[in-house]
Order: C-alpha cells, then structure tokens, then sequence
C-alpha cells in the first residue's frame, strides 16, 4: 500500500478534515500520479451530504484531478514519469463490454468511480481531495501543454459533461442554445457551445452574472423570474443545457425549446420533478439526460479546449478552505470552479 494524505467527510453533517489513506500499490498497467489540483464539483457535496443515500463514510471527494506522474507499472504504453495527467470521474471499466468498446466505458456495468466506487481490493475508491492516486493507464488524459493545470482540473467533469451532450445534441452554427444555471458546468457549457459556433443564451436566477455570462462568449441572457423575458423567449431554443443543481420547475423551461427541441438534464437533484405531458407532446420537444462523458471524448474536448484557448474560470484555494468554499457554492457564489492546490495539503 502507498500511503496518501487527503481531506475526507467524516459523516453526512460533519466538516471535511485531514485522513491518511492507503491507495492500493499499482499494477503493471497502473500509473502513480502525484496530485497538484483538484476542481470542486457540486457532485462532491450531494455525495458527502450523502444526499443519494449510498455515501460511505469516510468519503473523499475529488473527481477533477490534475498532477504528474510519478511512476508507471512495467505495461504503462500511454504515458511515462513526469507527464502530464488528469483523471475524472472514472478510474476502471470492465474494457470488454459493447459500452467498452465503443468507447462509453461511463454506461459499463462495470465502470467504477473516483469516488463512489468499490477499487480492486473491496474497499470504497478515494477521490481526488488527495496528493496521489493510482489508475489504470486507460482513465489517464493526457493535459495539452497549452493549457495551465489548475484551469485544466475543472475539465475532467464540468467540461466532459457539457462537452458530451453538446456533441451529441450537434449544437453547431445555426443552433440556439440555452444554458440554464452559470455555475461549474454552467460556465463551461457557455464556453464550448459557443467556441462549437452555437448562439448561446445563458438562463440564470439573476442578473449578477450576466457582464461573465457575456464574456464568457454567450450572445444573451435571460432571468428565469422575469416572466416577460421568459415568455418572449418561447420555442426559441433547439437544445437546453439544464446544470441546475437543485429540484427546480422544468416546465417553464420547456415552454422555451423549439419542436423537436431536447432538454438535457444534467443535475443531480434527489428529488422527482413534475413533468406537464403536454408541455412536451405539443411540440414533439425530449427531455433527456446524459452521464459525464468516455475517455476518448474526454481527450477530445480536452485537445479543443487547447485548440481554441478554453479553460475554466477558477478561483484557487488551500485544503484548509474547503469548507468555506463548499458553502459558497450552496449559495451559488462560485466564479467559476474553486480548485484545491494539493501543495497545501
Ligand atoms: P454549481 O457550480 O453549484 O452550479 C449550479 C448552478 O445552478 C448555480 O450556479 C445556479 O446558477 C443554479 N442553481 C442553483 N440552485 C438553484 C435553484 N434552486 N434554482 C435555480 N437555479 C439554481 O454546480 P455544478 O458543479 O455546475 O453542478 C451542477 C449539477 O450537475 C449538480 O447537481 C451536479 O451534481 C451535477 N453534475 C452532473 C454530472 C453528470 O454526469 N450529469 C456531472 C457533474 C455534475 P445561477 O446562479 O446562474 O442561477
Ligand atoms: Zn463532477
């Protein structure tokens, strides 16, 4: 066993502190990573809030990880000491399964989570919230040089998971997105739709990131509570990014899609919404959902991300405001993604 620092919850209700752990020595196909940043995801608070009722405790949090590698098991082809690396929300598959094959290792039956997740000797996977973990070599990204690590964390969930729908929805040049909630994945939905040509319009409960909103290349904005806006806006939008991370009405949002437009869910809210059937049968509109993102389109967005010069928009803090930082982003006050330099820890 390696030992490993990390900052774990204790319990559901408990503040986050310091833990030794033990990850597991590696194997020939495995590769060491020494962590320099780690992106807090609102995913990291419903988990330890143990909001989905299937958190183990202590849990380690962290899926948006960046470092270098420090050692590599006699197989490792893919990479070698000192390069540089992240890991996201998955570090194994069972690679022989159609989702496998195909490349969708996040839809294997098999696929086991960063954290969340039961590693090769039974015991619950550690996230990121660390200075080193072990992976299998297929779950390692290479990070493009151009991009800086610290704004490069966020990529490996925020980016992947709007990277995935956006691809799968087309948004392109003659499409109308919407982006509903300008947090984490919020941003980077902006980001990319807009750098994959869309016109982007940001949907947000008040006018407070709008100049961001803007900047950060949308064509517009909207307020979700300005029901003038909101009714002017009606079948206006062929795709809906929706990010917001609590239960929240749907329908007026539905109202917003264009025919055979698609609403793709991506929070994580416990709770069932109420869906008004005829929001959707009137205009043949979808409401889906979608998973953050394979590894080979997880490399993909991240080569566009360094092709066009996107990164995420971060707010850097030590280990030991955590805490703090999980609060503010109960409050929606995050600009964009608070990121952990683990060289603190
Ligand atoms: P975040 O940074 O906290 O952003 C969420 C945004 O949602 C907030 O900034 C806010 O935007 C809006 N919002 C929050 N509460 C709201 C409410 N009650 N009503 C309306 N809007 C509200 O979170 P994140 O890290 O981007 O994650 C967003 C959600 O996606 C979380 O539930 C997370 O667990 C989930 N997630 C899913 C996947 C996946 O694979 N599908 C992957 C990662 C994360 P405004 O201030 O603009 O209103
Ligand atoms: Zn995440």
């Amino acid at each position: 066993m390696i030992p490993a620092k990390a900052i774990a919850c204790p319990d559901s209700a408990s503040p986050l502190g310091p833990i030794a752990i033990e990850r597991l020595d590696p194997g020939p196909r495995d590769v060491v990573i020494d962590i320099q940043y780690c992106g807090i995801c609102h995913s990291d608070l419903h988990v330890g809030k143990n909001e989905l009722g299937r958190t183990r405790y202590p849990f380690v949090p962290g899926h948006e990880i960046v470092g270098v590698v420090a050692s590599v098991g006699a197989d490792v082809t893919r990479h070698k000491v000192g390069d540089r690396v992240g890991v996201g929300c998955m570090v194994d598959s069972d690679r022989t399964c159609h989702e496998c094959r195909r490349g969708e290792e996040q839809f294997c039956a098999n696929m086991v989570g960063t954290y969340g997740g039961i590693d090769k000797a039974g015991r619950p996977t550690m996230g990121g919230y660390s200075d080193k973990i072990v992976v299998d070599e297929h779950f390692v990204l290479r990070i493009p040089e151009a991009l800086s690590m610290a704004e490069a964390a966020p990529l490996l969930c925020a980016g992947i998971t709007t990277w995935s729908p956006l691809k799968t929805w087309e948004a392109g040049p003659g499409k109308k997105v919407g982006v509903v909630g300008l947090g984490g994945l919020g941003h980077m939905a902006v980001k990319l739709a807009a750098a994959l040509g869309a016109e982007v319009t940001v949907l947000s409960t008040s006018d407070r990131k709008k100049a961001d909103a803007l900047a950060m290349g949308a064509h517009d904005f909207l307020i979700t509570t300005d029901a003038e806006a909101m009714k002017a806006a009606a079948m206006r939008f062929d795709l809906i990014i929706n990010t917001v991370s609590a239960p929240a009405d749907v329908n007026r949002l539905i109202q917003l899609l264009a025919r055979d437009g698609t609403m793709v869910m991506l929070g994580l809210a416990a709770e069932p919404l109420p869906v008004f059937s005829l929001a959707l049968l009137s205009r043949r509109r979808r409401l889906a959902g979608s998973p953050i993102g394979g590894i080979r389109e997880t490399q993909e967005m991240l080569d566009f991300c360094a092709e066009h010069g996107i990164a995420s928009d971060i707010e850097v803090i030590r280990p030991d405001q955590i805490n703090e930082a999980w609060a503010r982003i109960e409050k929606s006050d995050v600009r964009y993604r608070f990121v952990i330099d683990m060289a603190g820890l």
